[in-house]
């Protein structure tokens, strides 16, 4: 995919540590002020964006049904009579496209289109949308880590996150939550020795000292540093294995093992 297929991605910030996301339609096929809206869990800061810029809301995509994701669909409605996407398997009001991993969907005025995933595990039904190099992956991923296993299972959550490791290592990875530091910190005491995690603990607390987002990430630098990720890497099962007292055969128990050590740590 050449670069002048990537559409532009900005983004707001809403509650504490939430992203949502705005992606905006190819210069070259329409005005890049239309954009699609993801996971609005506050339509007050999207309003306040679109009203600055002059954006046109085309689309609003929903990962999971967590409110932090979807609190603002009814208002931005309200205003934007636009389509709604989400995941067919969860109950959210206004969504007009159930969405599952055999859907692709076109944004054709806007020169966009997305594959999705099915990523099963934080909510039973959370999906990702994959287009132009660019990963939404709602509160699946996060960079350094990944979402707690609220709905789904550990053997779920690691079949998801498998998936994602097939995606090109440059794919952009839009997470929904500015997680970074917390994760890392978590990430250093799973693998003390990760060279690549040292430098990334060094820019990630440099961008976070002047005020600025750590998203979005790249899969090549989850897979070198995120241990949620690295399940078939030895120095990651070595110390899943001391934390558990136990050999751990799989790398389904491995992740399962990282993601019980950090919960106990949250
Ligand atoms: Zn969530
Ligand atoms: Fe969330």
């Amino acid at each position: 995919m050449t670069s002048e297929t990537s559409p532009n991605i900005t983004k707001v910030a809403a509650f504490d540590d939430n992203y949502i996301w705005f992606i905006h339609g190819l210069s070259e096929k329409t005005s890049e002020k239309q954009i699609i809206i993801v996971d609005p869990g506050d339509a007050e800061p999207v309003i306040k964006s679109i009203i600055q810029n002059n954006y046109l809301p085309q689309a609003i995509f929903i990962t999971h049904h967590h409110y932090d994701h979807t609190g603002g669909i009814k208002t931005l409605l309200d205003t934007y009579p636009i389509p709604v996407y989400g995941p067919a398997k969860e109950k959210i009001p206004h969504i007009t496209h159930p969405l599952s991993e055999e859907h692709t969907i076109s944004l054709s005025s806007m020169g966009l289109s997305f594959n999705i995933i099915d990523v099963p595990g934080h909510t039973i039904g959370h999906i990702a949308y994959f287009g132009h190099q660019s990963l939404f992956i709602g509160d699946t991923l996060f960079a350094g880590g990944c979402g707690r296993i609220f709905e789904g299972t550990a053997e779920q959550m690691h079949q998801s996150l498998s998936k994602l490791l097939n995606l090109d290592d440059e794919t952009m990875v839009y997470c929904a939550h500015e997680y970074t530091q917390d994760n890392l910190k978590f990430a250093q005491r799973v693998e003390p020795d990760n060279e690549q995690l040292k430098d990334r603990i060094k820019d990630t607390t440099q961008l976070r000292l002047n005020n600025q987002a750590t998203l979005p990430s790249t899969l090549k630098l989850e897979k070198q540093t995120n241990p949620f990720l690295r399940f078939d890497i030895d120095s990651v099962k070595s110390a899943a294995e001391i934390f558990a007292q136990k050999p751990l055969n799989t790398p389904a128990e491995v992740f399962r093992t990282v993601r019980y050590w950090k919960d106990t740590l949250d």
